[in-house]
């Protein structure tokens, strides 16, 4: 069985940041991809607050140069994701795509979160047929076409401004009668003539037939009900952490996000640490990631050493 001093599991800011400096250290870093390889920044369009870049980046374009940063330390970069891991003993064992097992001195879990839905029946039933949780992703096959965000956050009004530059109209859904975004990202959407803000809506079903979303039915706070037509149902409301393989084994918060020792990545678990989204319903920026995936790859490395 294959044993390696240092497990990465993810491969956002957090994950590379972390095969960078382990590698370094002489760590000889494994790093599994998991099924979003490059994480949440592929998804998205361009990063403007990524220091560094001063006139914004391609978000898949940062992460394929943070992935080459790794690669040229040596970390192993692998497709495949982590099926399941024993965290009861050290050295761990971990396994890969249901089959090969793989023994870790260390583990560095940046698993990062995911999209959250509504949890509509209809919602779940056009999934990939005009529901997407993926505007960067999906927003080409709506060209032209009207479609519709739900969320008031910063995502929401990227999503609902990238759209706009694609779509005829863009329903924005927020169920407050203000948006949670940065006011920069506020007057975007306020500035954008072809987004039409529905405060103090909730979506009551996603309309659709055999070709996919046509419509949604929303109810308002007075309880008036709207349909609109939209062939594209896009959902921005939120992120939950990839934490599942880790229940049971991982002290988690209530909202299933890693628990770590404040000011370090260090889990419940000693050699294993945690870094990015997975541990951080706060801040959940890009930078913060790979600043934290840089804490764990020290941790580690201290952890190792000693
Ligand atoms: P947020 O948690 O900030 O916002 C989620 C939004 O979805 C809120 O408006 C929330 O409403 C709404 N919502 C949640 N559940 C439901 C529901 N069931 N029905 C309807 N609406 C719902 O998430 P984001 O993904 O927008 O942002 C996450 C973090 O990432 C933030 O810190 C944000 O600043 C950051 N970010 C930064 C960007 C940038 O700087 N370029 C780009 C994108 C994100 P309510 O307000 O009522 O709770």
């Amino acid at each position: 069985m294959e044993t390696v001093k240092t497990l990465i599991i993810g491969s956002g800011p957090a994950g590379f940041t972390a095969a960078i400096y382990t590698s370094r250290a002489n760590l000889s870093p494994v790093l599994y991809e998991g099924i979003e390889p490059g994480g949440q920044l592929t998804t998205t369009t361009e990063i403007e607050n990524f220091p560094g870049y001063p006139e914004g980046v391609d978000g898949n374009q940062m992460m394929a140069d943070i992935r080459r940063q790794a690669e040229r330390f040596g970390a192993d970069i692998r497709k495949g994701n982590i099926t399941h891991v024993d965290l009861s003993s050290r050295p761990f064992r971990v396994t890969v795509d249901g089959e090969k097992e793989i023994v870790a001195e260390s583990l560095i879990v940046a698993t990062g979160a995911s999209a959250k839905y509504l949890g509509l029946p209809s919602e779940m039933k056009y999934r990939g047929q005009g529901v997407s949780a993926c505007a960067t992703c999906d927003g080409f096959f709506y060209r032209k076409k009207d479609v519709a965000v739900v969320g008031g956050g910063d995502t929401a009004c990227e999503e609902a401004t990238y759209l706009a530059s694609l779509c005829r109209q863009v329903y924005l859904i927020v169920r407050k009668p203000f948006l949670r975004a940065s006011k920069a990202m506020q007057e975007r959407v306020f500035n954008t003539p072809n987004i039409k803000v529905m405060f103090e809506h909730n979506t009551v079903e996603v309309l659709g037939d055999e070709s996919g979303v046509t419509g949604a039915l929303l109810r308002g706070a007075d309880g008036t009900e709207t349909r609109i037509d939209i062939a594209g149902f896009f959902l921005a409301i939120g992120h939950h952490p990839n934490t599942e393989l880790f229940a049971g084994q991982l002290e988690l918060d209530a909202e299933g996000y890693i628990k770590v020792e404040p000011g370090t990545s260090k889990t419940s678990v000693e050699g294993v640490f945690a870094a990015g989204d997975v541990k951080d319903p706060h801040y959940r920026q890009a930078i913060t990631a790979a600043g934290s995936g840089c804490m764990a790859a020290l941790d580690c490395e201290r952890f190792l050493l000693r």
